[in-house]
């Protein structure tokens, strides 16, 4: 086998911000990104990819929510594994059609993947990610009384339901991805973070709530034993004092940079690297490093294979380079 990566791409990278979302646009999108990917494969790495569904998850839940007088309502985690599919399938058919035209013959496969949590983990107590439409404050409470919902209120754009984050803990599918990888497959696994289970009287149990694609991610490639871990986001390069007059894009970091930036940005309002966007991606970085793994490259889609050569994204690595 070649290097293996695992290549977790943003679900704003296929729908983007200010699209509706059709499906000819996130096919159209998924096939610019899938270049990439299919670039980075040609080059001899094998591929495992991962993905956001923030927006993808968000229309199925509207959608639902617009049929409550015609159809019965979707738990979480089923809408989660039905944009697994959905997406999935996007995916293989556009990086399929991206090899062949590379001629590399390899079968692109999405496993369905659900990623256990611990019940008694804080987020559990501490709903904190926003899902979903935006409601009126009324509306709001009306969910949170009859569907037991909880609600906040989102910086003036109105209300919306937060469900508990929690750490995914086993990738419960890691050895049919394992066992694809070495059929010479490239496969697509723990989409929109996997779908959180939690084990119950000798089973599982789909619950509601998120996991962060990121963390997903990481516990995934350190799984199957990944060398690199690729974060593909909106950005070519992570930067300190992001947005500010004094923004500074980094080339690298080590763990302790990455660490210390981190929790140094943590005395200020909303820190260097915030929860819910960054944040997320550098701790993964770390934890990814620390299982186990070479190498983390953050950066976008159009930048995979120049950050490959050195040329930009931000690497974290566990020391510095000589580069
Ligand atoms: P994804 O869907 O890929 O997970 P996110 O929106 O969660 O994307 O995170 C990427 C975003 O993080 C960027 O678009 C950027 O606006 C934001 N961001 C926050 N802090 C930083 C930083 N320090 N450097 C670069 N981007 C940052
Ligand atoms: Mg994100």
């Amino acid at each position: 086998m070649g290097r293996l990566a695992v290549v977790a791409i943003g679900g704003n990278s296929i729908t983007k911000t200010g699209q509706r979302g059709t499906i000819p646009e996130q096919f159209a999108n998924a096939r610019t990104t899938s270049r990439h990917i299919a670039d980075m494969i040609a080059r001899g790495y094998d591929v495992v990819v991962t993905h956001g569904n923030g927006p993808q998850v968000g229309n199925i839940l509207l959608r639902a929510e617009l049929a409550t007088t015609v159809l019965p309502p979707l738990p979480l985690d089923t809408c989660g594994a039905d944009s697994q599919g959905a997406m999935g399938y996007m995916i293989q058919q556009v990086l399929g059609d991206e090899l062949r035209a590379r001629g590399i013959d390899r079968t692109v496969a999405t496993v369905v993947t659900q990623v256990v949590v611990d019940a008694g983990d804080d987020a559990f107590r501490n709903p904190s990610k926003p899902i979903g439409p935006f409601y009126t404050q009324e509306e709001a409470e009306r969910k949170e009384r009859e569907e037991g919902w909880n609600v906040i209120e989102d910086a003036n754009r109105g209300w919306r339901r937060v469900v508990p984050s929690p750490m995914p803990e086993r990738v419960v599918e890691a050895d049919a991805i394992k066992a694809l990888l070495a059929a010479g497959c490239v496969v697509i696994g723990v989409g929109g973070g996997g779908i959180p289970v939690i084990e119950q009287d000798g089973g599982l149990k789909g619950v509601e709530a998120v996991i962060d694609k990121d963390h997903a991610s990481r516990l995934l490639a350190n799984d199957i034993g990944a060398e690199l871990l690729i974060i593909s986001t909106d950005v070519e390069r992570v930067a300190l004092n992001f947005g500010e007059e004094n923004q500074t894009w980094l080339r690298e970091l080590t763990i302790e940079s990455a660490r210390r930036y981190y929790e140094e940005g943590h005395f200020y309002e909303e820190g260097h690297f915030p929860g819910g966007s960054m944040g997320p991606k550098i701790l993964a970085g770390i934890a990814f490093l620390e299982g186990g793994g070479r190498e983390v490259i953050i950066t976008d889609p159009e930048s995979i294979g120049r950050a490959l050569d050195g040329e930009t994204g931000t690497r974290i690595t566990r020391q510095e380079t000589a580069a």
